[in-house]
């Protein structure tokens, strides 16, 4: 069942394992790929997971681009990605602002891998694979890290990295 709300942090679903999508073209993955691509474009987000609107199934979307929650994001096509493996290219952790839909109203600094490469299914079921670095690397990285039941505040470093949105469009604004 699909929820026409982004699930807050708190609710169990979002701690669920998500597990394989094994077929591409029933009502309810279509259904589920809509309402991903619908609450991540209202919520001016830049990435979304399905267990974010209550699906365990391994879909994830990143879809970088300047938004008012990140001015500074470069624009790239929103990428569907079934069955996700990731594969790290340049280990050096860097970290990065992130916030997310289920977790409204602050934002941490979070260490993630530089580069990575992702192979996965398209909408089809296609094999495909992908090169990301920097910012899209980050997004995917958290996007990822829900198919395994985690939010970005399972990795950060240190609670004094948490800061409330207002703060961080004050840091962001210069
Ligand atoms: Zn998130």
């Amino acid at each position: 069942m699909t929820e026409n709300t982004v699930l807050q942090l708190g609710n169990p679903l979002l701690r669920q394992i998500a597990t394989p999508v094994t077929v591409f073209n029933s009502p309810e993955f279509l259904d589920c790929l809509s309402s991903m691509q619908t609450l991540m474009e209202s919520g001016n987000g830049v990435g979304i997971a399905a267990p974010q609107i209550g699906v365990a199934m391994q879909i994830v979307i990143v879809a970088s681009r300047p938004t008012n929650r990140y001015p500074d994001a470069p624009e790239m096509p929103a990428t569907i990605l079934c069955n996700p493996q990731l594969e790290i290219l340049d280990p050096t952790l860097i970290k990065g602002w992130e916030g997310c839909l289920s977790v409204p109203g602050i934002r941490a600094l979070v260490p993630r891998y530089q580069a990575i490469r992702v192979r996965f299914q398209d909408r089809e079921g296609k094999s495909q694979q992908i090169d990301l670095k920097d910012f899209p690397a980050r997004v995917f990285q958290h996007e990822f890290d829900h198919l395994q039941g985690l939010v970005y505040l399972d990795r950060i470093e240190s609670s004094r990295d948490i800061v409330a949105e207002s703060e961080y469009l004050k840091l962001i604004a210069h």
